[in-house]
């Protein structure tokens, strides 16, 4: 028997569990100082009441005879594809339910995706990003090549049309950036993608973010996206699913390669490997949709944007560089004083008691960067800022 070698190739998760080590190791060094975490890519709030009523109801359905569900079409029940094609249709782009598939969250999605495609495709993946998109690449034996974000492209890379590739992978609102690209920029994207055969793996999990309305939120609201594009969403932080799972991907029954549709072959891998997303939650994520619901959770991302806000005026007035905070919960900033990712972590963690996440966890471009969230409560943001503030002005 033989293991897959290619997980020998993953580095070690290390990012998360060195800043947990590192904190403990402070905190009991330091047990009456008062850490404020803004480190976490976790929301905070709870679930909005519409959300959850839902539940309830959906809760005590199945607990009876003449409303039970079993097993059911794993693609999402048709009342929860329908609120995501509304959706839709208010951006303007028009999705047909069956190119809907109601999933777990955006996580999966944009891991399982890698089955439909042949080994041999040249994937490109912006860096710094979300680091499961190198890392499924690994685990089935592929080496990925990155695309530079930095200070000179305001962390957006765009095409080299010199160079050819398969797949790419665009995240926008980008994590850990909090950098979104522009309708002009994603056009030249969709434009490049279709003169070479190639596909955009969208991730638009923070598109709830975007405030600025000249701003796009679905790939497909750019001209010959259905002919090049998936795309990836989820209701972690649009509406505080992070622990209750769900999300949509959307391919294109447009979407053609080989002469062969890969909504069907998503399909096709869907129904052997996926057996659907719950009906509790499925009810809860349908509410999410609702006049009532999009209000509700509207006020939760008003929040942690006003958070965001707080950060990056404190920012603002330090002078010090960063992106993001505008259209999305993360503000990216350049570390201070040419310090690298993890010193200014161990800065903030002993001087001012708070923490972040260094950079360089989301690839090598993020080296001498530093995320900060807004997920958390305001006046610890306030007061995290307050610190910061002290310790570098
Ligand atoms: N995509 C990006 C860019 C993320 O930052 C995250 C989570 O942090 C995810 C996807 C995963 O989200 P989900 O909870 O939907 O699996």
């Amino acid at each position: 028997m033989n293991i897959n070698q290619n997980y020998l190739n993953l580095k070690d998760n290390y990012l998360f569990a060195e800043i947990a080590r590192k904190v403990k190791e402070f905190k009991a060094a330091n047990p009456d100082k008062d850490i404020i975490r803004l480190g976490i890519g976790d929301v905070t709030l709870p679930l909005a009441p519409v959300v959850v009523d839902a539940m309830k109801n959906a809760a005590i359905e199945m607990g009876d005879a003449k409303t039970f569900r079993g097993y059911d079409d794993n693609q999402g029940y048709d009342f929860l594809k329908s609120s995501v094609a509304g959706y839709y249709a208010k951006k303007g782009v028009s999705i047909d339910e069956n190119e809907i598939f109601i999933c777990d969250g955006a996580k999966s999605d944009t891991a399982n995706i890698l089955d439909i495609f042949g080994a041999d495709n040249a994937v490109v993946i912006p860096d710094p990003v979300y680091p499961v998109y190198a890392d499924t690449n690994i685990m089935v034996g592929r080496e990925a090549s990155f695309i530079d974000g930095n200070i000179g492209n305001t962390f957006l890379p765009m095409p080299d049309t010199n160079v050819k590739f398969d797949i790419v992978y665009l995240c926008s609102p980008n994590n850990p950036t909090g950098a979104v690209y522009n309708k002009e920029q994603l056009k030249i994207w969709v434009d490049y993608a279709n003169s070479i055969d190639a596909i955009i793996l969208f991730d638009s999990a923070y598109e709830a973010y975007v405030c600025d309305d000249n701003l796009p939120t679905s790939i497909f609201q750019i001209e010959g996206a259905k002919k090049c594009a998936i795309e990836f969403c989820s209701l972690s932080k649009t509406a505080g699913f992070t622990g209750t799972r769900c999300g949509y991907t959307i391919v294109p029954q447009s979407l053609v390669r080989n002469e062969v549709g890969l909504n069907k072959l998503w399909r096709r891998r869907q129904g052997t490997k996926f057996n659907g997303v719950s009906y509790i939650v499925q009810r809860g994520a349908e509410a999410v949709f609702s006049e009532e619901g999009q209000n509700q959770t509207k006020e939760g991302i008003a929040y942690y944007m006003q958070n965001a806000k707080i950060i990056s005026d404190a920012l603002s007035k330090l002078g010090i560089w960063y992106s993001g905070g505008k259209n999305s919960p993360y503000i990216w900033l350049k570390c201070p004083n040419g310090l690298s990712s993890w010193e200014f972590f161990d800065l903030l963690l002993t001087k001012a008691n708070v923490v972040g996440t260094p950079g360089a966890g989301f690839g090598a471009n993020g080296e001498g960067f530093f995320r900060l969230t807004s997920f958390g409560d305001k006046d610890n943001i306030i007061e995290a800022m307050k610190r910061i503030t002290d310790i570098l002005k």
